[in-house]
């Protein structure tokens, strides 16, 4: 049996995910660093070290899905950390400016088939990586999930019309996230009478791919509020929804 803490994290090849995924490696964790394309995941993993362990793992396929967890199972009989963190916030080839999205993203204009692809990855992607990865979190001692958010995608900042990043509420990437914390708040009911903890966290607005790294926190100091949460042992808290530093967003 491997004593080690053993995580999994979506989306670790670049970005948060991998910010995350170097913390906790640097602790001792054994990270499964997540990768839609194996060759970069394992790059990634190179650049970290040995703790780091790519896996490929697409959250829109189900077949990659089970293939993910079956491996775990089988190297490492159980998951006691899932990172539900690969994201995206559009569709389109090539680079997209913020000032771009922000004006091609309303709810009057956006492709309907740019808002399904979004929540493919956003929201089923979380589902079905949940669904397949609860049977391993149930054979841990100490199992906590994470889903990673965002606070643009909270009801409760943008119904006040002075939250800044109410212009850019819209069908896509945004609403994706209020899903997420819907379905998010779905999983803590059904859990709440388990010893799996679940938390809700937004990163900062971080300089990484998903912002055309307009984003102004470095990956390192928009990372910590999913690193703290990352972190948490037995004894922390369970369906929290928080921002740096523990600072809790409304739903
Ligand atoms: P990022 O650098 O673009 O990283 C996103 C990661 O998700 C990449 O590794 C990407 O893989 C992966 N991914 C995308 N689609 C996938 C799929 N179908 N299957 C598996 N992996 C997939 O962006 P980030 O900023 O680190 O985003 C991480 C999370 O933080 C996202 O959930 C995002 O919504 C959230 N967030 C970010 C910010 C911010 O300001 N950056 C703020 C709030 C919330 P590829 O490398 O192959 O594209």
């Amino acid at each position: 049996m491997n004593h080690k803490r053993i995580a999994l994290v979506t989306g670790a090849n670049q970005g948060v995910g991998l910010q995350l995924t170097r913390e906790l490696v640097a602790d001792g964790v054994t990270v499964l660093l997540g990768s839609r394309n194996l060759a970069r995941g394992e790059a990634a993993a190179q650049e970290i070290g040995p703790g780091a362990i790519p896996i490929q793992i697409d959250v829109t396929d189900l077949a990659s899905i089970a293939a993910a967890a079956a491996r775990i199972r089988d190297e490492f009989g159980r998951l006691d950390l899932l990172v539900n963190n690969a994201g995206i916030s559009n569709t389109r080839e090539g680079t997209v400016t913020m000032a771009e999205f922000a004006t091609t993203s309303g709810a009057s204009i956006v492709s309907l088939d740019e808002v399904r692809g979004i929540w493919e990855t956003n929201v089923f992607g979380v589902l079905a990586v949940y669904q397949a990865m609860l049977p391993l979190l149930r054979l841990s001692s100490d199992a906590r999930i994470v889903n990673v958010s965002s606070g643009v995608g909270s009801l409760g900042a943008n119904a006040d019309p002075s939250f800044p990043y109410r212009a850019i509420y819209a069908p896509g990437y945004a609403a994706s996230k209020t899903a997420l914390n819907g379905i998010t708040l779905a999983m803590m009911i059904e859990l709440e009478n388990t010893a799996i903890k679940v938390n809700l966290v937004s990163p900062g607005f971080t300089s990484t791919a998903l912002n055309n790294f307009e984003g102004v926190e470095t990956l390192e100091e928009g990372s910590r509020e999913v690193v703290r949460v990352a972190r948490l042992g037995p004894d922390g808290p369970t369906n929290t929804f928080t921002q740096w530093d523990g600072q809790t967003i409304p739903w």
